[in-house]
């Protein structure tokens, strides 16, 4: 391993207990530039102590802090709000160095969407609504609250490591609940940055911060009696851990797990607009995203076309390190994860059926990348079809007719993000209400509105990210009733 400049701020590798910062006292865990393999920082995991200390933490702040005005946590989020912003390059720098994105695009696309994640929380838990008060019962008034769980216990992936922290963090605060945030192993730096701002800005142990792997500090984080709720973004393995983990002592679960979103193209789509979307939309984020466009099933009268156009389009990306300006996609996460799309590859072009039009190969050399790559003549039983790749490759599938795209889209474990693509307006609005998804965009895919849900069905999990549903998720509808 080579060693890296470290960033303008040297990254802090302190948890946060109680409201103080402190050092791991369990093994470190080196944490890598995936753009050289370098070594960036090591940070110390919590211990059994210290993860026992967090959870007490917790505990000990919620009877104060779910106890204040929806108008005091709310005044809370939008100083994290603003903080996050003040520092925004700052922790840009430091999360694409963790992770090898592109740091114009980690400063134009996520840090805007991450400091807004606060605002729209701070909100929203002004304006909960809910059903009348009155008497339902002859002689009783009736009313409903909306109340805090308790301790939850989150636990964020690497993919987008700030930005998913703020997901979990946001609703679960401004609800009212107290936290324990687990970030990745491999990307905990602006959470931990976060959590220097968050000893200044909350009540001593509101938020606590311990690093660690899966095994050794999410898995008893699950398991403790004292948390309420687990949310976990995640694989879907680690989802069905969580699940047996969490039957113990029945608490709530809150599942964000993998995907493969289908792309339904149909002959009359705009094809410029679809493989400009493609390269975008497949390859954003070096394709580790669970609502990455990376299944297209192209109708058969335009699919030649299209593969043809899906390929230039891709051809045009450019790959490369963080601070060159003119790169569009980053290295993948880890050697693993490099090794593990490279297998997904291999295995797909050794069918005859299977075409790679272009990519298909890591990049010698230093880092962890893979170039984008384009499968044609994918078929709907594949094991590149069927599986999350969670990379820089997608697949195009021929159809003839659109109940077999319905089919074929629908036919999948996951359930989280899907998109078609025609001129037809009432084709597309007839497809959409057949496709099981969470969400499915419209001549588009991949955006998102803090105001609408994200979360899937199926495999993909349950619960809700953003909007008013992850207020609901984070809390417990209780029932009051007055005898008059
Ligand atoms: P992962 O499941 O390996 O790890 C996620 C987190 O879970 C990490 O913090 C890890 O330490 C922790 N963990 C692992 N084992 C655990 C256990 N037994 N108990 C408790 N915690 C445990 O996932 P990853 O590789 O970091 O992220 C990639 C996955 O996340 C992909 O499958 C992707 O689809 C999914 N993802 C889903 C969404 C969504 O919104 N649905 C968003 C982003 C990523």
């Amino acid at each position: 391993m080579t060693s890296t400049a470290h960033p303008t701020t040297f990254p802090s590798t302190r948890l946060l207990i109680g409201g103080e910062q402190v050092d791991g006292a369990g093994p470190p865990e080196r944490i890598l530039d995936p753009a050289t393999g370098g070594v960036i920082a090591s940070v110390p995991e919590a211990s059994a102590e210290q993860l026992e200390a967090a959870v007490a933490a917790a505990g000990a702040a919620f009877d104060g802090w779910s106890r204040t005005t929806p108008a005091h946590r709310s005044g809370a989020l939008l100083e994290i709000a603003a903080h996050i912003d003040a520092e925004a390059d700052a922790y840009a720098e430091l999360e694409s160095l963790n992770t090898g994105k592109p740091l114009r695009a980690m400063r134009a696309d996520e840090m805007p969407s991450i400091s807004d994640v606060f605002r729209f929380f701070a909100g929203a838990v002004r304006v909960q609504t809910g059903p009348v008060a009155g008497e339902y019962v002859p002689g009783h008034t009736s009313m409903i609250r909306r109340d805090p769980i308790g301790v939850v216990g989150s636990i964020a992936p690497w993919n987008y490591p700030l930005m998913m922290a703020a997901w979990k963090l946001a609703p679960a605060l401004a609800a009212g609940n107290t936290v324990v945030l687990k970030p990745s192993e491999q990307t905990p730096l602006t959470v931990l940055k976060l959590a220097g701002a968050l000893r200044d800005l909350l009540p001593k142990g509101v938020v606590n911060v311990i690093c660690g792997r899966g095994e050794t500090v999410g898995a008893p984080l699950v398991a403790h009696p004292h948390v309420r709720m687990v949310s976990l973004t995640g694989d879907v393995a680690t989802g069905q851990k969580v699940l047996a983990a969490a039957a113990g002592n029945l608490k709530r679960t809150h599942l964000e797990l993998g995907g493969k979103a289908p792309v339904i193209i149909f002959e009359d789509a705009d094809l410029e607009a679809v493989a400009e979307g493609m390269r975008v939309y497949g390859f954003y984020n070096a394709g580790q995203d669970c609502t990455a466009a990376c299944r297209l099933y192209v109708a058969a009268s335009v699919y030649d076309r299209l593969v043809e156009a899906v390929t230039q389009a891709v051809r045009t990306l450019k790959v490369g390190t963080q601070k060159d300006p003119s790169v569009t996609m980053g290295p993948v996460i880890s050697a693993d994860q490099c090794a593990r799309v490279s297998g997904f590859v291999e295995r797909a072009a050794a069918n005859r059926h299977v075409t790679v039009t272009t990519g298909g190969r890591a990049r010698e050399g230093g880092g962890f990348f893979y170039e984008p790559t384009v499968i044609a003549g994918a078929r709907q039983e594949d094991e590149i079809v069927r599986r999350e790749v969670f990379g820089p490759v997608i697949t195009l599938t021929r159809f003839t007719e659109a109940d077999q795209a319905i089919r074929w889209a629908n036919d999948s474990e996951y359930g989280l993000a899907s998109s078609v693509w025609t001129r037809d307006v009432s084709k597309a609005m007839q497809v959409a209400s057949r496709l099981q998804y969470g969400c499915t965009w419209i001549n588009t895919h991949f955006s998102m509105a803090r105001e609408m849900p994200h979360g899937g069905f199926k495999r993909s999990g349950y619960g809700k990210d953003l909007s008013m549903y992850s207020l609901e998720d984070y809390t417990v509808p209780r029932h009051v009733m007055v005898k008059l």
